[in-house]
């Protein structure tokens, strides 16, 4: 990146941001792709949101409804929570951004564990905020780590529960310890993209503690069980403060009228998310073991997708290679320090027979040692 001599200059510290780079999409000389590099849900978008979408054409002309208060009451009759206390915005990313540059900036820090999820170091880095990252333990977010990375200058942790591209979970008994040991001015932001999907007892995706104080929020998506990646749309439940400062530095019309009635609709598809959960936790299964039954070592996932580790940056390009020569696109995730590893979402049974087949077939013509 070069810089004209006399040219506008963006500050320092945004000139080592490393852009996000999303899951590949295409292939070259590829027709027929199987894209499972984006945990987009297995079935697309439930078909009354496409319809909503729609039926919205005549109505583009006019702007959304700024507070998108139809949307919030529908989001609140689903997860039972008060509509005032959601704040909807372009993707949770939009809100993720908003909170670093609200409660980070200059001369502060921002904590989030190694393998957590890229866009906090972004969204971090660009508020002006030292973003610090904390070791784990077993892929998974370590709650001592992060309280010892505490100092004066710290304004937010993040935690992805589950974690991104780990599948990674930590229990709530640990994240309301987390919680109870930060100061009480850190802003604690559970990020709970895949919470829908998780089954198991000891797991709450941040909605008890956000209303056990004043320093915690959830954030939530469409993008994944709800199949609407390409809406952009996401939504913080917060405390009144937090909700409050969301209002006033959000993009007044961030969400839009589209996304908006794409957005209700979902909600109202009778068992979409049920039968979406069902399925990703059978399926979920079903590729993990074939996956070790050809000699992966597979990371335990609570996400719609799993953590495939072949113990070699060498070995995963290998397999990802493959899986290219198949016209299947998994997710690379050197970016995350996991170079040894591919990210994998759990598609339809059909993706998930491909897949698994094509590590069969690759596993079949390596001679690499196995390490399971
Ligand atoms: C996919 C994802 C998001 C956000 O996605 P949006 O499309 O911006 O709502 C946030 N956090 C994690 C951990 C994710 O995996």
């Amino acid at each position: 990146m070069t810089l004209a001599p006399a040219g506008p200059r963006p500050r320092p510290e945004i000139l080592d941001i490393s852009p996000y780079v999303g899951g590949e999409s295409t292939l070259p000389g590829v027709n027929r792709t199987i894209k499972l590099s984006s945990n987009e849900g297995a079935f697309g978008a439930p078909p009354t949101a496409q319809a909503a979408y729609v039926a919205m054409a005549s109505e583009v002309h006019r702007y959304p409804d700024g507070s998108a208060i139809g949307l919030r009451r529908a989001i609140g009759a689903k997860f039972h929570l008060d509509p005032d206390r959601i704040v909807c915005g372009a993707g949770s990313d939009d809100l993720l951004y908003q909170l670093c540059l609200a409660y980070g900036g200059p001369g502060t820090e921002i904590i989030m564990s190694e393998h957590g999820f890229s866009i906090y170091q972004i969204a971090g880095t660009y508020s002006g905020a030292k973003v610090r990252t904390t070791p784990e333990r077993n892929l998974t977010a370590d709650v001592d780590a992060i309280l010892a990375a505490v100092s004066p200058a710290t304004r937010i942790v993040f935690l992805a529960n589950p974690n991104n591209p780990t599948g990674s979970t930590v229990p709530h008994a640990e994240v309301v310890r987390l919680r109870q040991k930060l100061p009480p001015h850190v802003l604690l932001v559970l990020d709970a993209a895949y919470a829908e999907y998780v089954d198991r007892p000891d797991y709450d995706a941040g909605v008890k503690l956000v209303d056990a104080g004043d320093n915690t929020v959830m954030t939530r998506t469409f993008s994944k069980i709800f199949g609407l990646g390409g809406m952009r749309i996401g939504w913080a439940y917060a405390p009144p403060a937090v909700i409050d400062v969301l209002n006033r530095v959000r993009g007044p019309f961030n969400v839009s009228i589209a996304a908006q009635a794409a957005g209700i609709a979902a909600l109202a598809e009778p068992g979409w998310m049920e039968k979406s959960a069902a399925h990703n936790f059978e399926y979920r299964a079903i590729l993990t073991g074939r996956l070790r039954d050809a000699g992966i070592k597979v990371w335990p996932s609570d996400g719609n997708f799993v953590l495939a580790d072949y113990g070699t940056p060498e070995h995963a390009d290998a397999a990802n290679a493959f899986f290219h020569s198949r016209g299947i696109i998994v997710r690379a995730v050197r970016g995350y320090g996991l170079p040894h590893c591919l990210r994998i979402t759990v598609g339809t049974a059909e993706e998930v027979g491909l897949i698994a087949e094509a590590m069969g077939a690759f596993m079949a013509t390596q001679d690499w040692t196995t390490h399971v």
